[in-house]
């Protein structure tokens, strides 16, 4: 058993850990920092997994770093199973690792990400044919089961199928990349309808519409009753209204929770995921979090909850970065979600509140077509969400509308049906959105007198 010393801890190498400890480095060219991870791979973009099995990236392409990463920020990278942080003790200041070794550290960050969430369904447990879908592993397997099942019943003269457990955006990820190596894929929810936290039951329905000339059939309101099996093998699903899907392989993907264990057990506060100040430090000392398994407050609606999107894991690394390595400037104020996500050739974009409840008292322009629909949400005479499937003109406006609440009086109305020319804008905004290419430091041309 051996004992690592770091000024820096850092457990978890994706979206959070990694940007947290590239910031550090930055503010801090000599302390020591470690980074861990049960996970083997160079740090790899989590989102695009499902993109390798479609052959749309490759694993290279896939580093969200380049290689020698770890090596020119001098940062000791431990990456394995064996690294696998089993026990956290806050007052030692020391992590224990499953190959037995222990790491003290001075500040320790907790960017560990979400777990599956396993739906308890009767004959589910057990079989080898069952695939999560979170880590490049998990699609690596799924990916391979897929190929030797389309092989298998093309063998014998019939479909291959593929049973979809979840239909969220990782659910439906794995759904389009394993309909380019299987015949039939079906897609269960639980909800009334698919996409049930991201869309509406209008955008629902013509999302799932617009996945069935691919191969995806969805079945809202449905779900797993029970998994039929032959030994290890999954071969069919029993529905919850007593209809039976044959299957050659199943996803699990009813969805993730924090992957807090580590720091509950340590005793460190936690709502809906670890519960964290401005500084985004946990009830424990010297212990931060970011990422997925930090509770978020929702700056539209005041809700808290985990925001399991890349870019918030990003922006959270940096912020823990910057206060592990002593800039108590950085403050985290909550976020909103942002989704941006392709389905074939269907692009799906929202932002902020896409449901708001009665009491919010909001204003909801509906703009609707045969294959595309558009929700703009106001409220108090401000945006505060949009959904815009098929219709992706202007995202980066109306989140930026959102994010700077501007008041869409000051705003030519036509911006909500086309594209919109800066002169639809007033003094201000103009300068807002000229100042993106012009910071006002640098304001020599004189463009804000100009406008
Ligand atoms: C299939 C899929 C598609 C997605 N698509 C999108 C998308 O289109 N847009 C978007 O914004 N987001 C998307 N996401 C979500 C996005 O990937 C996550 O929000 C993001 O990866 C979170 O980053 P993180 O750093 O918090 O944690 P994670 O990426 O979950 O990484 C956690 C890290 O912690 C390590 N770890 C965990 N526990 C331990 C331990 N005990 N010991 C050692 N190491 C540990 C893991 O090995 C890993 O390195 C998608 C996710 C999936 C799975």
């Amino acid at each position: 058993m051996a004992t690592l010393n770091s000024d820096y801890l850092i457990i978890g190498n994706s979206a959070a850990g990694v940007t947290a400890a590239e910031t550090i480095r930055a503010k801090d060219p000599y302390g020591t920092i470690t980074l861990i991870s049960r996970e083997p791979h160079h740090v790899y973009g989590r989102p695009l997994i499902s993109y390798l099995i479609e052959g749309k990236t490759t694993l290279d392409a896939m580093k969200f770093k380049p290689e020698t990463f770890y090596e020119d920020h001098k940062i000791t990278a431990l990456l394995g199973d064996e690294f696998e942080a089993l026990t956290l003790d806050p007052e030692a200041h020391e992590v224990g690792l499953k190959n037995g070794d222990s790491i003290g550290y001075g500040r320790c960050l907790l960017a560990t990400g979400s777990v599956p969430f396993t739906p308890p369904i009767k004959g589910l447990q057990g079989k080898s044919n069952v695939f999560t879908f979170i880590t490049l592993d998990d699609a690596e397997q799924a990916w391979a089961a897929a190929v030797e099942a389309s092989l298998k019943a093309s063998e014998s003269g019939r479909c291959s199928r593929v049973v979809v457990i979840g239909s969220g955006l990782i659910g439906l990820k794995a759904a389009e990349a394993l309909s380019h190596h299987l015949d039939e894929i079906s897609v269960l929810e639980l909800a009334d309808r698919i996409l049930p936290t991201v869309l509406d039951p209008e955008g629902s329905a013509l999302l799932q519409r617009l996945l069935e000339p691919h191969g995806i059939t969805c079945y809202p309101g449905l779900t797993a009753d029970e998994v039929l099996g032959e030994g290890d093998q999954a071969v069919g699903v029993r529905l919850t209204n007593g209809e039976c899907l044959d299957c050659d392989l199943i996803i699990a993907a009813v969805g993730v929770r924090p992957n807090s264990s580590l720091a509950l057990e340590a005793g460190a506060q936690s709502g809906r995921g670890l519960i964290v100040d401005e500084r985004l430090l946990t009830s424990l000392p010297d212990v931060y979090a970011a990422g997925d398994v930090v509770q978020v407050c929702d700056v539209l609606d005041g809700s808290e909850h985990p925001l399991a999107l890349w870019p918030n894991a990003m922006h959270q690394g940096k912020i823990a970065g910057r206060q592990m390595a002593g800039d108590e400037t950085a403050l985290f104020h909550g976020s909103f979600a942002v989704n941006a996500v392709d389905f074939f050739d269907i692009s799906l974009l929202t932002a902020g509140v896409i449901n708001p409840r009665e009491d919010m008292g909001c204003e909801i322009d509906i703009y609707a077509e045969d294959n595309s629909y558009a929700k703009f949400v106001k409220q108090d005479g401000k945006l505060i969400g949009y959904i815009l499937l098929n219709r992706p003109q202007n995202a980066g406006i109306y989140t930026a509308l959102i994010e700077n609440g501007v008041d869409l009086d000051s705003l030519d109305q036509d911006i909500f049906l086309e594209t919109p020319q800066n002169l639809d804008f007033d003094n201000e905004m103009r300068w807002e959105r000229l100042h993106k290419f012009y910071p006002r430091d640098l304001d020599r041309r004189g463009w804000k007198e100009k406008i």
